[in-house]
């Protein structure tokens, strides 16, 4: 048996090797493989299985021509993609996401954290991730219609209630959701759980629209509690004023949490006095309803705005990035340490990078991975799914209960398998190891397929 510095650098040689123009890819599984292949020397049972290898090689990869037509007239085309990352405990399960900057390595480094993510949820779900380079920004919901609906006409194949169970991410909404729903409910002549996030209206959860932000504050209540803390008073940085980021800061402020920026691809607003559910409801009313720049809150509020930058110079006890990967740079985590952070909590999917989580790490700030504080929005599409299949509707409150048991349970799983000598809890190496063993073992039981 190789030491774990050789096995390590020998994964990450022939990872790039396997996937040359793929850095997000490789940057997720570089993360998870410095936990993993130390664990797995000191456990014989997972040894020469080439589990790791399996895991990020994916069951396979659906890539597409989308054909749509704007309203005039032009032919558009744009790139449609479906990552089935690992089916081993439960159907693939993950987000579809819009953005111009879609490409593949992005939504293979999002399946091979699903998988993971979904892992830590208890709940039997595989990983997979789906999108296209599509840009919603600008479109009519007409033109979004129908770019929704050939994407569908050529997915459809390939998804459905025990085989791939999409849902949103960044760009996809109750909107798009809505949309893709209907077009597969014809094609399929079927009405089936096969999407999540689906209108309350038919077969959606309640509590799923708020269940990643909740979720991610939940776990973070979680860390201050083991802290012998209180999230009350805090002062909270968090970037995005997307699904995400705007659930998380309404939990933080019903908490009593001082939430003093949000965000968008344009820039970031300063609200010294801290948001409230006035405010909150203004930043929904211009980024949900109206579809338009946060910048426009300081017309209504006392705030700063600052265009082209993002939150993190502001000082704070706490930073939560809710936006996009790689938006926390080892610069901008230096900052945060010099400003007093000691928490930091990713709500949306590695937002860090590799560099900053370490000087994170050693600065002994308190840092929960997004695939441990973001799972609350796969977890509540798991119990959409539920719903779904037992023709049952759960009241809000039921499901925000076990919402908050999840969220809890993941959080003792990222302790035992992250705790350190000085009882300083790694929970990135926590819920690496924690979400590995459940897929890991079934991985066995199934041999070699
Ligand atoms: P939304 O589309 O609702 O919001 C995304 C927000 O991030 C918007 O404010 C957007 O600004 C901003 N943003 C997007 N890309 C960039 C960029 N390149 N630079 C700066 N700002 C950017 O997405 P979600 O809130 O759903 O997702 C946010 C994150 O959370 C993603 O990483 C996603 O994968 C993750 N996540 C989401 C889950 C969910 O349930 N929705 C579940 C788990 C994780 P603008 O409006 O200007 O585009």
């Amino acid at each position: 048996m190789k030491d774990s510095a050789t096995g390590i650098t020998e994964f990450i040689a022939n990872l790039e090797k396997q996937n040359p123009h793929e850095p997000e890819f490789r940057q997720a599984v570089t993360e998870v493989i410095h936990d993993l292949i130390p664990f797995i020397a000191a456990n014989p049972r997972y040894q020469n299985k080439m589990l790791l290898e399996r895991l990020s090689e994916p069951d396979r990869i659906i890539t597409f021509r989308i054909s749509w037509m704007d309203d005039a007239g032009n032919i558009r085309i744009n790139r449609g993609y479906r990552v089935q990352n690992c089916n081993a405990i439960g159907p693939y399960k993950g987000g579809i996401r819009f953005h111009p900057s879609v490409n593949l390595s992005i939504l293979k480094f999002l399946a091979f954290e699903q998988t993971l993510k979904n892992s830590l949820t208890g709940l039997p779900m595989g990983g997979a991730k789906g999108g296209a380079d599509f840009d919603p920004k600008g479109k009519s919901d007409a033109e979004v219609m129908r770019f929704c609906q050939s994407m569908i006409l050529e997915l459809w194949r390939y998804i459905g209630p025990d085989t791939d169970v999409p849902a949103g991410d960044i760009g996809v909404g109750g909107r798009e959701v809505g949309y893709m729903f209907g077009q597969y409910k014809r094609l399929s002549n079927s009405f089936t759980g096969t999407f999540t996030g689906k209108g309350v209206d038919f077969g959606g959860s309640l509590g799923r629209t708020e269940a990643t932000g909740y979720g991610a504050v939940y776990i973070l209540s979680e860390v201050l509690i083991q802290n012998k803390e209180d999230i009350a008073g805090k002062r909270v940085l968090i970037s995005g004023s997307g699904n995400v980021a705007v659930y998380a800061a309404e939990k933080a402020v019903q908490m009593g949490a001082i939430v003093t920026t949000l965000s968008d691809s344009g820039g970031f607003i300063y609200d010294k006095n801290g948001f409230n559910a006035e405010k909150l409801a203004c930043i929904k009313q211009l980024k949900f309803t109206e579809r338009s720049r946060i910048e426009k809150y300081c017309d209504h509020f006392d705030a700063e705005f600052h265009a082209g930058k993002k939150p993190w110079s502001i000082p704070a006890e706490i930073a939560l990035p809710c936006a996009t990967q790689n938006e926390i740079q080892v610069v901008d985590a230096r900052t945060l340490v010099d400003n007093g952070c000691k928490y930091l909590v990713e709500g949306a999917n590695m937002p860090t990078a590799i560099d900053a989580i370490s000087l994170l790490l050693a600065s002994r700030v308190h840092f929960v991975p997004g695939k441990a504080a973001n799972a609350g929005g796969v977890a509540v599409s798991g119990l959409e799914m539920t719903q779904n299949s037992l023709r049952l509707v759960w009241s809000a409150r039921e499901v925000d209960i076990k919402l908050h048991d999840i969220m809890r349970g993941i959080h003792q799983k990222c302790a035992r398998h992250g705790s350190e000598a000085d009882g300083f809890i790694n929970y990135s190496k926590g819920a690496n190891i924690a979400g590995f063993i459940k897929v890991a073992d079934a991985m066995l039981a199934l041999g070699v397929v």
